[in-house]
């Protein structure tokens, strides 16, 4: 039997979440674009302040043999600006490391650790890095770095404390936390009446995307038609766009119990 699926749309999801502030981290250029530039898209529209942080500097992905690494990082880099621009998110951080050299190790924990303290988001969208089978090496690390930065070390002052009694900054819990390319997801963000904007966003990553926006907009709704005839639905009328996630919550109250683990978290 398949899960139940809930579909929803940004604001209900949100709908206890007590600050308008998100943050999504990625490996490279063109992820967050890619796996939640529609329910970004629709958080900036409602007044949600969205930052983004991208771990790797994306130099390596061409055929083009005139290209530099250093060329393509500072191509992709741009490309990604102007991605947040159309998504109406925050310049993004960037935190430079190579493409495909991304370790889930105290390095790249605490410095996530200090972005998710300095800018305080009640929901956090990264790389499922738990997933079973084929993943890519980058997106494993950057969530599994982001999924332990989250709990405990971000709202324990012992950990990293420097940042704490140098830096200035205080422990800080996100409530909920969304998973892209997760396995069995188990939340659907109609992104439908964004599509375009995710589309002009996807684009943005000219030296990525091999196709036209049109062409772009064709094959994913042609995707949404086949993935809604696998569930079973009715595919008459015009198949909806949607981004899928896994979501893990955090209580609030009280502050020292252990967060809510998915089902299948360990
Ligand atoms: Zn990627």
């Amino acid at each position: 039997m398949s899960p139940t699926i809930d579909i929803t749309t940004v604001e209900a999801l949100t709908e206890n979440i007590e600050e308008r502030r998100a943050f999504v981290l990625t490996a490279h250029p063109d992820d967050s674009e890619f796996m939640c530039g529609g329910t970004v898209a629709l958080l900036t529209a409602v007044g949600w302040t969205v930052d983004m942080l991208i771990a790797t500097n994306g130099n390596k992905g061409t055929k083009d043999p005139r290209r530099t690494p250093q060329m393509l990082a500072a191509e992709r880099e741009e490309e990604q600006r102007e991605a947040a621009r159309i998504l109406g998110a925050n310049e993004p951080i960037f935190l430079g490391f190579g493409d495909g050299a991304l370790r889930a190790d105290d390095e790249l924990r605490g410095l996530v650790v200090r972005q998710l303290r300095r800018l305080r988001p009640m929901l956090v969208i990264t790389w499922d890095g738990f997933r079973p089978g084929f993943n890519h090496r980058d997106h494993r690390h950057i969530g599994q770095a982001t999924y332990d930065a989250i709990w405990p070390d971000t709202d324990d002052r012992l950990f990293f404390p420097e940042q704490i009694e140098e830096e200035g900054l205080e422990p800080h819990r996100p409530q909920m936390m969304l998973l892209a390319g997760a396995t069995e997801p188990d939340v659907y963000v109609d992104i439908e009446s964004v599509l375009e904007t995710k589309v002009r966003a996807v684009s943005a990553h000219f030296s990525q995307v091999g196709r036209t926006p049109e062409q772009l907009m064709q094959a994913w709704r042609e995707r949404a038609a086949t993935e809604a005839a696998s569930r079973g639905e009715d595919t008459s009328d015009l198949p909806r766009y949607r981004e899928a996630f896994r979501r893990i919550e955090w209580p609030r109250q009280p502050r020292r119990r252990p967060p809510l683990r998915t089902r299948r978290a360990r």
